[in-house]
C-alpha cells in the first residue's frame, strides 16, 4: 500500500532529480558536444572510454574499464546496496559518415560521425550518474551502468559486454537502453512492450556457372538466369512459409556478374538481409534459405555457395517493465508527453541483453521541425534538438530509482 508518507517523499525524490536534472544540463550538453566533435568507429572507442571514465571518476563513482576491450561498468551503490539491482545502458560508436551539418561542434574527424545518436546516450547517461550519484543516500540498491562499444557492428559490443561479464556478480534484475528518435519531437517518450525490433542475418549467396560466349548458350550454364530464379523463389519464404501475423523481411541490396551483352559470366554474387521477430521462425527461414537455393542451382546445372552472417537476435521489451518504466516517464514528463510506438524491422545490439534479463528499450523524441531539425539516423544532416538533454538523464534516473524500490 501506497500510504501518504511514502508518496510524499517519493514526490520530493522526483522533485530533486528534476532539480539536480535542470542544474547539470549544460554539463550534459557539452558533453554531448565534445563526443559528437570527436567520434570513434565501433571498437575503437579509446578516446570516448578515457573521457567517460574521467568524468565518472570525477563524479566520484568507481569505474571497471576495459570491459569488452572498449566498453566500461560502473556501479552507483545507494543504502543497503546488495538488496537489488537495475542496469542502465548506453552504447559510445559513430559511423563512417561525413557530417553535413554546419555546427560549432561539428565532427573533427574525417569521414566520422556520431549519426546515430550515441553521443546523446553517453552524455545522458553520464548525467543519469552525476544525478543518482548526488542522491545515493535516498535509494536502496545499486544502479549499474553499462557503457558499451561497438553497436553499428556485427558481432554488436553488447555479446562482448555480456561475455566479459557486465550481467552478472549479481545479476541485475533488469536493464534499460534508451535511444534518440527523430520520428518523435522533442519532449516525447515512446515506449512498446512486447517485441520491439528485428534480427537481422546478412545472406551472401555466390552462384557458380560456366562462362561462354552468349551467342552459345547451351555450351555454358548461365549464373546469371540461375540467380535470377533464385532471388524470385527465395521470395516464397516470406509469402508462403512465414506465419502472415508475424513481421518478416527479405530483401537483396546487391546483385554482381562480370559479364557483358555478349558474355555469360562464370558466376554471380549476391548479398541482402533477412530480418525478423521471432527467433523460431529465424533459425526455420534462414535453413530454408540455404535449401531453395542451394536446390534450385544444382536443378539448374550450376552451384551455390550459401554464407549466412548472423547479426542481433530480435529485441524483446519485457511487458512488465517496460509497464513499470512507462508509468515512471508518465510521472515524469506528464502522460500527455508518452506514447505508443509501432514495430520496426531495424535492428539493435541491445537484443542481446534482452535475451538473458528483462530488457526495455524506450525512445527519446529528439526531433524539432519548426528549428529544421528532422533529419533521420545515420544520415549526414542528422542532429538532436538538445531540449532532449534536459530530460534524458532525470528520466532515466528516475526510472531507476523506481525499479529499485
Ligand atoms: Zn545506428
Ligand atoms: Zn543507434
Amino acid at each position: 500500500m501506497l500510504n501518504f508518507d511514502t508518496y510524499r517523499i517519493e514526490m520530493e525524490i522526483l522533485e530533486k532529480i528534476k532539480a539536480l536534472s535542470e542544474k547539470f544540463s549544460a554539463e550534459v550538453i557539452l558533453s554531448r558536444r565534445h563526443l559528437h566533435a570527436n567520434p570513434e568507429l565501433s571498437y575503437q572507442e579509446y578516446n570516448t572510454v578515457k573521457y567517460v571514465a574521467g568524468q565518472l571518476t570525477a563524479f566520484g563513482i568507481e569505474v571497471q574499464e576495459g570491459v569488452a576491450t572498449t566498453g566500461l561498468v560502473a556501479e552507483i551503490k545507494g543504502k543497503n546496496p546488495t538488496k537489488k539491482s537495475i542496469a542502465l545502458r548506453a552504447d559510445m560508436d559513430a559511423l563512417p559518415i561525413v557530417e553535413a551539418n554546419n555546427v560549432e561542434y561539428k565532427s573533427r574527424v574525417p569521414g566520422v560521425m556520431h549519426a546515430c545518436g550515441h553521443d546523446v546516450h553517453t552524455a545522458s547517461l553520464l548525467g543519469t550518474a552525476k544525478i543518482l550519484h548526488s542522491i545515493k543516500e535516498h535509494f536502496e540498491g545499486t544502479v549499474r551502468l553499462l557503457f558499451q562499444p561497438g553497436e553499428e557492428k556485427t558481432p554488436g559490443g553488447a555479446s562482448y559486454m555480456i561475455r566479459d561479464g557486465a550481467l552478472s556478480n549479481p545479476q541485475p534484475s533488469g536493464i534499460i537502453g534508451q535511444h534518440v528518435f527523430p520520428f518523435l519531437p522533442v519532449g516525447k517518450i515512446g515506449f512498446r512492450e512486447g517485441m520491439y525490433m528485428a534480427s537481422c542475418d546478412e545472406i551472401y549467396l555466390k552462384v557458380i556457372g560456366k562462362g561462354g560466349h552468349a551467342a552459345a548458350p547451351d555450351l555454358a550454364i548461365d549464373p546469371i538466369l540461375i540467380a535470377s530464379h533464385i532471388i524470385i523463389a527465395l521470395q516464397q519464404i516470406i509469402s508462403r512459409h512465414a506465419n502472415p501475423k508475424q513481421p518478416t523481411v527479405l530483401s537483396f541490396g546487391k546483385i554482381s556478374g562480370e559479364g557483358a551483352t555478349n558474355i555469360i559470366p562464370n558466376e554471380v554474387l549476391v548479398a541482402g538481409t533477412f530480418r525478423a521477430l521471432n527467433e523460431e521462425w529465424r533459425a526455420t527461414a534462414l535453413q530454408k534459405i540455404r535449401k531453395m537455393a542451394e536446390g534450385i542451382a544444382e536443378g539448374m546445372g550450376g552451384k551455390c555457395e550459401v554464407d549466412i552472417s548472423k547479426g542481433y537476435p530480435y529485441l524483446e521489451n519485457n511487458p512488465d517493465l517496460t509497464r513499470r518504466i512507462r508509468t515512471a516517464a508518465e510521472a515524469y514528463v506528464g502522460s500527455e508527453n508518452v506514447v505508443n510506438i509501432d514495430i520496426t524491422l531495424a535492428a539493435e545490439d541491445f537484443a542481446y541483453y534482452s535475451q538473458v534479463i528483462p530488457a526495455s528499450f524506450y525512445r527519446l523524441g529528439t526531433s524539432n521541425p519548426a528549428k529544421g531539425i528532422t533529419s533521420y539516423v545515420h544520415t549526414p544532416t542528422f542532429n538532436i534538438d538538445e531540449d532532449a538533454l534536459k530530460i534524458g538523464p532525470g528520466l532515466m534516473a528516475w526510472m531507476a530509482i523506481k525499479e529499485l524500490e
